[in-house]
């Protein structure tokens, strides 16, 4: 055998490339980035200096730190200090445009991102519904998944978006209103009943929150209820909460929430949730129990963005159960490199080796630090490919992670290596919190707002905003309603309607919140 013939062939997904790039007809090239969130900022962040055109879409106009959201919900910040307009945060940065809007699918042929044109009909159809480009980003993120039972959805919002977490300060506060104002005591007992879905992170910081709020915050407030009595539950399907840490951390977390008086149920699924009760059967077989509870947050499942199916689509591209969209090492779709999909969206499953302490086996988790680290590198790449240089693999660092269970006690898993808790802990997750708030006055005014609500224990953003019905009372509106109608025109006697008169209806059923609360509709609320 010759030397020659001895070579083994590189596999092509190995082989480095130097990417041809394309431009528009007057010779630039033109980057859109889908999503300003960690990802997609990073990728506008890195591009600064770079000669090329880019384009940035979203459907909110705001950059938001999700890992505080959980403070807005509970009222510690108010939601300004925790989102910054997308447009501000690129004002200077002269190659960038920044589009509010929302991509609802692809032509890769063409190379165009499609925009949804529902928020202005008069330019739906017209040449600003398709966006062109040369490179492609996506970085849409992920959202809340209720495992098939979406239905559960209104009497268990989940915390994603700043809308979420108002909604979820307004379901806490309004609770203990009710509870205030309610003479029967078991149903007393159902609103300040609070049940978490999920132990991970965000139910853990929401569960030590809430408890704060009612055993010092509220404290003073009522004069019916003592908040104290508040109960706050965790139902985990794991073994244990905060199951992607450290068991010593897990330990720690639990050990602190059980002392401010949250109940843990652990290995314990929800079966069952409705407007005023939650079902948990326990993994082991046993029989499943009814809790009454009027507040419930869902911090279970998530799912991709919906942009990964529409890539699917579009591409062929391969998605896992979660619809994430399975890249390759330089975060590109497979036979596609002027596609990049980042974070969230993205399942990234590569040889530990090229990872930093990862955390474990399986894809990278849907964290911050991943998809910061990821928008870096897709920015790095895009600028490599301009000098006519070849993409080179991502290489994860984990740096850790961190959450809060109350006032001054936190957890940290620091380089997936090393573990810290209480003070210190709380000490290091406020200041690399407050390191990546985007935006300097955010900054200031968080820390200002977390001094002063550390020595007082009050929360300044306690505001209950929106309709003032409680969602109980909005659901069993719309059923009475229905049932009214229907009892009132017999379907074979009923005349017709117009189009006109179903639109009407059609508008009246997505927007229950809108309706007065009757004494008759609070009367059954209260029964039931
Ligand atoms: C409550 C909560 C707490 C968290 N806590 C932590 C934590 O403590 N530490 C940590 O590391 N991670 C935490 N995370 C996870 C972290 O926030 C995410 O991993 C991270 O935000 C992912 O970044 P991303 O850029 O992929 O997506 P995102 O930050 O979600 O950004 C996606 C962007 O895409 C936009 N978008 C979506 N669809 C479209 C569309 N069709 N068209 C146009 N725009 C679109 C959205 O508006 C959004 O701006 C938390 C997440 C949540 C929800």
């Amino acid at each position: 055998m010759s030397a020659q013939s001895a070579v083994v062939p590189v596999p092509p997904n190995d082989r480095p490339r130097a990417v041809p790039l394309t431009h528009s007809p007057e010779g630039r090239h033109r980057v859109v980035v889908i999503g300003g969130g960690f990802a997609g900022m990073n990728v506008v962040r890195g591009l600064r200096k770079s000669d090329v055109d880019v384009t940035l879409i979203d459907r909110r106009n705001h950059h938001l730190f999700q890992p505080l959201l959980y403070q807005v919900a509970t009222g510690s910040l108010s939601p300004a200090n925790i989102a910054a307009p997308l447009r501000g945060m690129f004002d200077r940065q002269s190659n960038t445009t920044v589009l509010l809007g929302e991509a609802v699918g692809f032509d890769v042929e063409r190379r165009v991102v499609k925009l949804s044109g529902e928020k202005n009909p008069t330019t739906a159809g017209g040449p600003h519904d398709e966006i062109p480009y040369d490179t492609l980003i996506v970085a849409s993120g992920s959202t809340h998944s209720y495992f098939g039972r979406d239905e559960w959805a209104p009497y268990a919002p989940g915390l994603k978006t700043i809308e979420d977490a108002i909604e979820i300060r307004r379901r806490i506060l309004l609770a203990f209103e009710e509870a205030e104002r309610e003479s029967a005591p078991e149903i007393r007992e159902a609103w300040m009943t609070f049940v978490l879905v999920g132990g991970g992170p965000t139910g853990v910081e929401l569960a030590g929150s809430i408890a704060e709020i009612a055993l010092n915050t509220l404290k003073n407030d009522f004069r019916r209820i003592d908040p104290a009595d508040a109960r706050i539950v965790i139902a985990d399907g794991g073994d244990r909460i905060l199951g992607s840490y450290d068991e010593e951390l897990s330990r720690y977390a639990d050990r602190d929430l059980r002392a401010m008086g949250v109940e843990i149920y652990n290995d314990t699924r929800v079966t069952e949730v409705t407007a005023t009760e939650v079902t948990l059967s326990p993994e082991d077989g046993s029989p499943s129990s009814k809790l009454a509870a009027r507040t419930v947050v869902w911090c279970a499942g998530v799912r991709a963005s919906r942009l990964g199916n529409q890539l699917a689509e579009a591409t062929g591209c391969p998605c896992d159960r979660e619809g994430r969209v399975k890249i390759e090492p330089t975060l590109t779709l497979p036979e596609r490199p002027e596609i990049f999909v980042l974070g969230d969206l993205a399942h990234f499953d590569h040889p530990p080796a090229k990872a930093k302490n990862k955390p474990s086996d399986g894809p990278l988790p849907g964290v911050a630090q991943v998809a910061m680290q990821q928008g870096k590198h897709v920015a790095g790449t895009i600028r490599r490919r301009l000098r006519g240089r070849t993409d080179e693999p991502f290489e994860y660092t984990n740096l850790g992670n961190m959450a809060v269970i109350g006032r001054g006690a936190a957890v940290a898993d620091l380089f997936g290596r090393y573990h810290a808790t209480g003070g210190f802990a709380w000490l290091m997750w406020l200041a690399i919190h407050v390191m990546y708030i985007v935006g300097y006055q955010s900054r200031l005014l968080v820390l200002i707002q977390w001094a002063y609500h550390y020595v007082t224990m009050d929360r300044g953003a306690r505001l209950i905003t929106g309709q003032t019905l409680p969602v109980q009372f909005q659901a069993e509106a719309k059923e009475a309603r229905d049932a009214e109608r229907r009892n009132a025109a017999p379907p074979s006697k009923a005349p017709q309607e117009t189009s006109e008169q179903k639109d009407a209806e059609a508008d009246e059923d997505e927007a229950p919140r809108e309706l007065d609360r009757t004494p008759a509709l609070a009367g059954s609320g209260a029964a039931g």
